[in-house]
């Protein structure tokens, strides 16, 4: 998979690329990203990428022509899947959108900043556009970094064991049962003793009853 991320500040985003998981999915050739700085693709010599909104009102507003530039040069270069927009008026993500988003082949993030982007980006150019909640955040660098780690990792081969994010919460409509480490007692808390028994079968069968237990409790809402 490829992911082409645009913003007016690559290096707000860069970071998370750059150790644990999503590091390693890069080193092993599972993903290749590329980070995209607007101020390249502006035609003004001050290297201008927003500008005062039409009506008045206080806020920048990223321009039309730099971001349709750098669209339409990735875009002859090779077919996108999606044009994704981040954007807090955009549809909620879940694990369902980034599983069928993480079978994609090639993707382009595009991240707003400021009041936003010129609508007519978002009505000629976006083919998707995504929230990652109900709260406004400065920029769209954080919601593509929350949103590509949560494709990443579903990728087969990112995580170690490849039924580990099968296990995660959301995957089959539950969360995830409670997990324990050494040692086995701390405080006189001990870890339940069914987790140590070395019953395979009925250590998933705990796994599977705690984990639909936690869900009618916590979120009722997605208990299927
Ligand atoms: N004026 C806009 C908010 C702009 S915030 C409004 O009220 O809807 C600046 C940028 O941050 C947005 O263009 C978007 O790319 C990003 N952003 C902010 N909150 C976000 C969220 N919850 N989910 C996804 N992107 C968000």
């Amino acid at each position: 998979m490829r992911i082409d991320i645009i913003s007016v500040l690559p290096e707000l985003i860069e970071s998370p690329f750059n150790a644990s998981i999503l590091r390693r999915a890069i080193e092993k050739k599972l993903i290749e990203v590329f980070f995209h700085d607007l101020k390249d693709y502006s035609s003004n010599k001050r290297k201008q990428v927003d500008d005062y909104q039409f009506g008045g009102g206080s806020g920048m507003v990223l321009m039309i022509e730099p971001i349709t530039k750098c669209i339409n040069i990735l875009k002859s270069q090779r077919a996108y899947d999606e044009v994704i927009y981040m954007s807090p008026d955009g549809k909620m993500l879940n694990q369902k959108t980034s599983n069928k988003l993480s079978l994609k082949k090639n993707l382009i993030i595009l991240c707003g900043h400021y009041k936003g982007v010129d609508q007519r980006v978002r009505d000629s150019l976006i083919t998707m556009e995504i929230s990652i909640g109900d709260y406004v955040l400065s920029g769209g660098e954080l919601p593509a970094a929350v949103l590509c780690d949560s494709i990443i990792r579903l990728i087969p081969g990112v995580l170690g064991n490849e039924t580990s994010a099968l296990t995660d919460s959301f995957q089959d409509n539950l969360l995830a049962p409670p997990v324990y480490t050494r040692p086995y007692s701390f405080n006189d808390k001990n870890v339940p003793e069914i987790l140590i028994s070395g019953n395979q079968k009925k250590i998933e069968e705990w796994r599977e009853n705690k984990a639909i237990e936690r869900t009618k409790k916590l979120r009722p809402d997605i208990f299927d």
